[in-house]
């Protein structure tokens, strides 16, 4: 079933026409379906039946507290990297116990905070914070759970910026030194070790770097038990790749299969923190025309979204596809554009070299799958507001980001004293 597709020659996401929420909500825009987002997860929970796994959704790829709340819903914990992404899940109504606490580096405020809400795994990346969590643990008279996220030295075969598993990368603890640091935990006060974690990369497209990875984790896993560790949780992290282009991403069926094959006799828990495969296809940016530039050598199509809003193919030369909302006859005439936003960047291309059928001022264009790493890459960049986000169910709109207003954001700025000015003209409440 395609969340977004057209009717009658008008893009519909489920059945709300695109027209009519750039007409009620203004562009850009991100727009969701509540429908794509309980399907993506439907189909990888189902790809493991009944066995005992925890579905923690990365939290990264898509913040918005709707997005995490129809997770929550369908009975998903999170994974988070920071205390702002731990205070969105609990928010969400995710609790402690379902909730993973990754990131490279944890300060000692986020420490505390997930001792506070208990969460089920720290996912620690280094001797230091193994020490401080165990310090600061020790101090309230309780004990951390954790595991290590080890870097097995595997190339997920993904771009450079997403790839993460590799010896020169900066996560996790080298495989090699992972014993060493197991025992030092395990005699530690405030630490309980209790599982295993890697995660090599993003959008990875092929099982194979999924393959060697996971078999020297379980290689590590039967080590660390013959050395007294009670190894009962085994997180494997995300990376599942989607369908932008023409990638043929492993299915979550043969995932499934793989993990089956790996860790299936282990009898552990096992945790995944998929974020990209959940919501990546469950969204789209829309976006209007401004202008159309036509210069001696190229022709570009000049629209209201830009790097900004949506950093993925600035950051890593990412290719999404880009459909008018209104759609051409199948004979129309084609021309090849550039789908450039207004920032004043070089770099802010959204669509490259696209054959598109002749746009105008006032069109409306959407950008597919950006449903993943997109609103939440946004920045005010070039003093622009932030787009707002809709979530769609049925024939419903929500806001559920508004967008931001340009005295919001002009008014967060202070002017010092010594500079004899109102503290912000645009902050109608003064200084606090
Ligand atoms: N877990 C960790 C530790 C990550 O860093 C990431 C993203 O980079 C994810 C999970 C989610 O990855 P993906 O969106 O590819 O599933």
């Amino acid at each position: 079933m395609a969340w977004f597709e057209y009717r009658n020659g008008v893009l519909y996401a489920e059945s709300v026409s695109l027209v009519r929420i750039a007409e009620e909500i203004g562009t850009p825009v991100y727009c969701y379906s509540n429908a794509a987002l309980k399907a993506n997860y439907k189909e990888f929970a189902d790809a493991f039946g009944h066995r005992n796994i925890l579905i923690a959704y990365s939290v990264k790829a898509n913040a918005n507290q709707a997005v995490i709340t129809t997770f929550s819903d369908c009975g998903a914990g999170a994974d988070v990297v920071s205390e702002g992404e731990l205070q969105r899940a609990l928010a969400a109504g995710i609790p402690g116990s379902r909730i993973v606490f990754s990131g490279v580096g944890k300060t000692q405020k986020e420490l505390k905070a997930g001792l506070a809400a208990q969460v089920h795994q720290f996912n620690l990346e280094s001797k230091a914070q193994l020490e401080s969590l165990s310090e600061i643990a020790a101090n309230q008279n309780v004990k951390a759970r954790v595991a290590f996220r080890v870097n097995p030295d595997v190339d997920a075969k993904t771009h450079d910026k997403i790839a993460t598993g590799r010896k020169a990368d900066k996560f996790g603890v080298p495989i090699v030194e992972a014993r060493g640091l197991y025992d030092l935990a395990g005699s530690l006060p405030g630490i309980e070790v209790v599982g295993v974690d890697l995660h090599i990369g993003s959008q990875l497209t092929d099982l194979e770097p999924f393959k060697d990875a996971f078999s020297r984790l379980a290689e590590l896993v039967n080590a660390l038990r013959r050395d007294g560790h009670d190894i009962r949780q085994i997180d494997l992290g995300g990376g599942l790749g989607v369908r932008y282009r023409d990638e043929e991403p492993p299915t979550a069926l043969s995932y499934a299969g793989l993990v089956d094959k790996i860790f299936g006799g282990f009898g552990c828990q096992l945790i995944f923190e998929p974020g990209r495969a959940l919501v990546a296809n469950a969204g789209i940016l829309l976006s209007q025309v401004i202008e159309i530039k036509h210069l001696s050598e190229r022709r570009f199509v000049i629209i209201d979204a830009a790097m900004n809003d949506f950093l993925r193919p600035a950051l890593y030369d990412a290719w999404h596809p880009i459909d008018p909302v209104c759609e051409a006859p199948v004979d129309a005439k084609r021309e090849i554009v550039d789908i450039v936003g207004p920032v004043c960047e070089s770099g802010d291309i959204l669509g490259r070299g696209r054959a598109m059928s002749f746009l105008a001022p006032g069109d409306l264009v959407a950008i597919g799958a950006a449903g993943a790493y997109g609103a939440v890459m946004a920045s005010n960049y070039n003093t622009r507001p932030l787009a707002a986000e809709v979530m769609v169910h049925g024939g419903e709109i929500a806001i559920v980001c508004p967008r931001l207003q340009l005295d919001e954001l002009i008014g967060r700025d202070r002017l010092p004293q010594w500079l004899g000015k109102p503290t912000n003209p645009f902050d109608e409440h003064g200084a606090t």
